[in-house]
């Protein structure tokens, strides 16, 4: 009986038959495949990708070197050199990261005492030549003031877990 039942089997082939039975259920199943790089999934308000320097809507810079970032760095990959203006503030002259020894641990965004300096979630990013992988001031500023209203968003959608 055994015997017949295999060989009905191979007739039918009965393994590609249950196989196509897996494929049918999928085939009529919601789609989760994204069409990269059109289509992204959803970042978390947390996500740590490229960094940003932010600035005041009177478009002063936030920052007033107090250099808790770069001493919380585990990477040392912050270099700060500051100075006081006319007017007696404090801001930095030199804010470089360096992203080859930066381990995104969003230790710099914590401890920021007025939120400059944040982790986006821009994780699409590449380097072509030596020394493109320093971040500087104007570079950070630039990224901050380009995604200005995507970081208030998700700063406003982390808010009430911090
Ligand atoms: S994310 Fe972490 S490693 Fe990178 S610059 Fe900030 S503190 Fe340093
Ligand atoms: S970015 Fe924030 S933590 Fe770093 S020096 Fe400026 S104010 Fe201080």
């Amino acid at each position: 009986m055994k015997k017949i039942v295999q060989i009905i089997k191979s007739f039918t082939l009965w393994e590609l038959l249950i196989g196509m039975k897996l494929t049918g259920r999928y085939l009529f199943a919601k789609k989760v495949t994204l069409q990269f790089p059109e289509e992204k999934t959803p970042y978390s308000p947390r996500f740590r990708g490229l960094h940003a320097l932010r600035r005041y809507p009177n478009g002063e810079e936030r920052c007033i070197a107090c250099k808790l970032c770069e001493a919380v760095c585990p990477a040392l990959a912050i270099t700060i050199e500051a100075e006081p203006r006319e007017d007696g503030s404090r801001r930095t002259t030199r804010y470089d990261i360096d992203l080859f020894k930066c381990i995104y641990c969003g230790f710099c965004e914590e401890s920021c005492p007025v939120d400059s300096i944040v982790e986006t979630n821009m994780s699409l990013y590449h380097f072509e030549n030596r020394g493109e992988n320093i971040m500087t001031k104007p570079m950070l500023l630039a990224i901050g003031d380009k995604y200005e209203k995507e970081i208030a968003e998700s700063k406003r959608a982390d808010a009430p877990y911090r």
